[in-house]
């Protein structure tokens, strides 16, 4: 492909892997320093029919950014700028690839917080974060990217911008194309500039308890146990007894290593007496850390993937099934006997006070590891849960997306969705063959 007419833009020709070990072999990967750079880009594709893929940081664990045909990537960690910070508005407006930890730390300095808080906050880009809308360990509290984003500018698949949405916290003018775009995994545009709600750090004091369970099964009982004493922490995580060993023995973690695993729960300090009555009879050991303690268990979560990536040798696909939290202890009952039948463990990492399980999967046999992955999803979509809680669809769960819907929704939703793709991106470049695309096709082949 001659890229002649794009050469002043920085690019160069490289192969790259995403976090799911997905192949991405583009002919050209371009670094737009700012939107007209991106214009220009998509022009120049749409012209010669050639798909793109937006590339945030690439830690995406579905797949959404693969590409192993005639592709090329648009890389946006050159755009990386926070534009503005309003303080009584209460917004911030940023470029999409500033690394969400340095929009963290930028916000501190003045005192405010975006919550939404994905464990791969210290290397995913904030554009990423918004086109899986992505959720994290506060989630249980604050939601997902979805809740907090206010306003795009985005560069349409035919190269004409637009800007949806507005930096108010109440705007009922037109349908609500933000969230279209939120969590579209980059299927619909590339977003060039973005706005967030953010809101002043909570002055009250926060304390971490960090709870050994007895068992398994515990960890569902205490959520269920939490909202029916109506107790809502600002961080409600769990990871299974081999996440623990996992990050002892490649974070040297220190941790207790018991047989229930670790219930991480953040909460005001005036309401500890409350989760520790919950958690009566279900533990070996608790733990309240504060300050630095209490920051090196939140460090040593947002860590565990990578830890259990370390012990997996790469065979690995993060299930992220989400079930009703009245469900929990049931799908966790039947993620055991998940395991038991496929003769693994599931290294289970969880937002568990929102229903959000991620059981990963290390068979070793790929045929295996598909029909474990399967199984677990299934049974999501039969307890009324969803496939995905915030990984997203990407190419790995498109066709299980496709399921979910069917059931829960009905085929004319997902037909829908498909000309709704197909209204946006009539050429189909826009990181195509995945998501609603991809899941479409399944139901079709399927007749
Ligand atoms: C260790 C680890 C922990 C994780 N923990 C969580 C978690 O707790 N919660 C959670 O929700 N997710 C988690 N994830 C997965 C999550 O999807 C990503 O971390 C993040 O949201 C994606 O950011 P990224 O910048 O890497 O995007 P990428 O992986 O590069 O891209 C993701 C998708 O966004 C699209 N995209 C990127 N930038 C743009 C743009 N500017 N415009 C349009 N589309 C764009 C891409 O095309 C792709 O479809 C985790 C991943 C890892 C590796």
């Amino acid at each position: 492909m001659d890229f002649t007419e794009l050469k002043d833009i920085e690019q160069k020709v490289e192969e790259r892997e995403d976090f799911s070990g997905e192949k991405v072999r583009p002919l050209g990967v371009f670094f737009p320093k700012d939107e007209d750079e991106v214009v220009r880009i998509v022009r120049f594709a749409k012209k010669n029919r050639l798909p793109i893929i937006p590339w945030g940081q690439g830690t995406s664990l579905t797949g959404a950014v693969s590409c192993d045909k005639n592709c090329i990537l648009v890389d946006l960690s050159k755009m990386n700028k926070i534009l503005e910070i309003n303080d009584i508005d209460w917004y911030v407006r940023v470029q999409p690839g500033i690394k969400l930890i340095d929009l963290f730390e930028e916000l501190e300095k003045k005192g405010f917080m975006l919550p939404p808080d994905p464990a791969s906050f210290f290397l995913c880009s904030v554009g990423g974060a918004v086109a899986e809308s992505s959720g994290g360990m506060k989630g249980v509290r604050y939601g997902s990217f979805r809740e907090w984003v206010l306003s795009l500018r985005v560069v349409l698949p035919n190269g004409e911008v637009i800007k949806v949405g507005e930096p108010l916290r109440k705007n009922r003018a037109g349908y609500d194309l933000v969230h279209l775009f939120v969590g579209s995994e980059g299927t619909l545009g590339i977003v060039t500039e973005i706005w967030l709600r953010i809101i002043p750090i909570p002055k009250r004091k926060m304390v971490m308890i960090a709870a050994m369970l007895k068992d398994f099964e515990s960890a569902g009982e205490v959520i269920v146990g939490l909202r029916k004493n109506k107790i809502l922490p600002e961080l409600s995580e769990y990871v299974d007894a081999d996440v623990v060993k996992a990050l002892n023995k490649h974070l040297s973690a220190n941790l207790k290593e018991t047989e229930g695993g670790m219930l991480l729960i953040s909460i005001e300090e005036d309401s500890v007496d409350d989760v520790l009555k919950v958690l009566e009879g279900k533990t070996v050991d608790i733990k309240i850390a504060e300050g630095e303690e209490a920051e090196k268990l939140y460090s040593l979560r947002s860590q565990a993937a990578i830890a259990v990536k370390a012990e997996s040798n790469k065979v690995f696909y993060a299930e992220d099934i989400v079930v009703p939290v009245s469900k929990l202890p049931e799908a966790i009952r039947r993620l055991r006997e998940i395991g038991e039948k496929y003769n693994t463990k599931f290294y289970v990492i969880s937002h568990i006070g929102d229903g959000n399980l991620h059981p990963n999967i290390i068979i070793e046999d790929k045929v295996a590891r598909e029909n474990a992955f399967e199984e677990i999803a299934r049974m999501a979509i039969e307890l009324g849960g969803s496939v995905s809680g915030e990984h997203g669809i990407g190419v790995q769960k498109a066709k299980l997306m496709a399921e979910q819907i069917v059931k829960h929704n009905g085929v004319s939703v997902l037909d829908l969705m498909y000309h709704i793709k197909k209204l946006i991106d009539p050429d189909d470049i826009m990181n195509p063959d995945k998501y609603v695309e991809l899941a479409y096709k399944f139901l079709t082949s399927r007749g």
